[in-house]
């Protein structure tokens, strides 16, 4: 069975084993981040739709799930927001009430948790992921390129109430972009605002992948550091500090790739075409294979190592 809406397991380097849901078509967000790796935001998008057939996720979920695979997170992400879709909720729940062994993990821009409804949908998640890259209006406008009408002050008052109607494991990332977001007085006004909403984990994260714009860089390492330290608790989740888990990485997957690759120069789109693989999952494979050293980069394309 080909799925469109169910890919990997992948490698997450937070997550584990990762078996990630894709709610929407194509990039479907309220924000077009500049460092975005889903590319740019073509048309920002506020409405709740159902985006793609329910049922066709649901059945989709009931192959990939058949033999029980181990799994160490099921988790909503892809391409765009996945509270945007209608029945997150009721997916959500069927993952709960027909496996409930799975950890289920939503991956949110956290924009709709002003939306009591869409609180109440993610309350029988067991690990929602927000992310908050800035508390001042005009570092939200230049990191995040929010849909007009969007207020952060309402979006942080939102994650607030999330956390005091939630109880499962709640991880807040912040995304460093250095020039934007990385000013002494705004990491003091996320470290104030990361306190009020009291996340289990508060995650620090920079680029390591092909951003939405130009222009956009990681930190150092040791400047990494020094924001992490406005964060008392917090972890460094970038990739530098915790690398790809290698055994989450199907070997048959990997043999395919490289057989692939033997034959002829590729590109990461003709990759993920002719393997049928998800945008995420064939960017994280082939970077587990060029950190291994098997595959090199040249130009746009990856070539086998000599
Ligand atoms: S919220 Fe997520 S999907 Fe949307 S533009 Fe930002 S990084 Fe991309």
């Amino acid at each position: 069975m080909t799925h469109r809406y169910i890919f990997g397991p992948v490698p997450s380097r937070r997550l584990g084993r990762s078996l990630g849901i894709d709610l929407l078509a194509r990039k479907t967000c309220q924000l077009d981040c500049v460092y975005c790796e889903c590319g740019p935001t073509e048309e920002l998008v506020t409405g709740r739709l159902e985006y793609v057939p329910t049922q066709a996720v649901l059945d989709e979920l009931d192959a990939a799930l058949a033999d029980r695979p181990p799994l160490e997170s099921i988790t909503f992400s892809g391409s765009g927001e996945p509270c945007l879709h209608l029945h997150v909720g009721k997916i959500i729940n069927y993952i709960k009430d027909n496996y409930p062994q799975y950890t289920v993990t939503v991956l949110t821009n956290g924009t709709l948790l002003s939306d009591p409804a869409v609180r109440a949908e993610l309350l029988r998640a067991d690990r929602v992921v927000p992310s908050l890259d800035a508390v001042s209006e005009e570092v939200f406008v230049a990191v995040n390129r929010p849909a007009p009408g969007l207020v952060n002050a309402e979006i942080i008052e939102g994650l607030i109430k999330f956390r005091e109607e939630y109880s499962g494991q709640l991880w807040l990332e912040i995304f460093i972009v250095p020039g934007l977001n990385d000013t002494p007085d705004e990491l003091a006004r996320l470290a104030a605002t990361a306190a009020r909403i009291r996340p289990e984990r508060v995650q620090i994260n920079s680029l390591d992948r092909p951003p939405a714009y130009s222009g956009i860089e990681a930190p150092t390492p040791e400047r990494l550091q020094e924001i992490a330290a406005f964060f008392p608790g917090s972890e460094i989740v970038a990739r530098q500090f915790v690398p790809v888990p290698v055994a989450a990485v199907r070997p048959d997957r990997i043999e395919a790739v490289l057989e692939t690759l033997r034959r002829r120069p590729l590109t990461q789109e003709d990759l993920q075409v002719q393997l049928q693989m998800h945008v995420h999952e064939a960017h994280k494979l082939i970077q587990h294979l060029v950190e291994t050293g098997r595959v090199q980069r040249s130009g746009d394309f990856y070539v086998i190592s000599k």
